[in-house]
């Protein structure tokens, strides 16, 4: 199923622009990308491109919504298309890889604060961090299995 981005861009009211429609591609066939990978996605399309170019599109996009921006605590701010249904993530402490998780406890979880403090709660941000496949298997390549702290 192909999203139709000049669609998605017009619903928002966003001018349907070709660096535009090459970062929304660049996100749907790689989810979780930082800004440089994106830049060098958009490049294989549209060399002529600029960095600030792709800057400015992640941005209108992420304040236009189509576009959901995260930010794992100590990692670089990472970027897809994949919004508005509240999933979660799981990040390698490692490398850095992220996956997605589905919500754990249903639609729109944890936004139930036990105490919200008068705040009007619209998002609650869950992180999963670990060790994913690639890095626990070389882990018990190159090292003998002592226990982690
Ligand atoms: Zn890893
Ligand atoms: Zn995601």
């Amino acid at each position: 199923m192909t999203p139709d981005f000049e669609a998605q861009l017009r619903a928002v009211s966003l001018r349907v622009t070709r660096p535009r429609l090459a970062v929304l591609a660049a996100l749907r066939d790689h989810p979780h990308v930082d800004t440089e990978t994106v830049i060098s996605l958009v490049r294989a399309d549209l060399p002529a491109v600029s960095h600030q170019a792709v800057y400015d599109v992640l941005r209108a996009l992420t304040n236009a919504g189509l576009v959901r921006r995260i930010e794992p605590a100590g990692a670089t701010a990472r970027y897809e298309t994949r919004v508005g249904d509240n999933h979660h993530h799981v990040v390698c402490r490692s490398c850095g890889a992220i996956a997605d998780v589905d919500c754990v406890v249903g639609h729109s979880p944890c936004l139930t604060a036990s105490n919200d403090h008068g705040f009007a709660v619209d998002e609650a941000e869950v992180v999963f961090w670990g060790t994913c496949p690639d890095c626990a298997a070389e882990h018990t390549a190159h090292e003998p299995p002592v226990g982690r702290k």
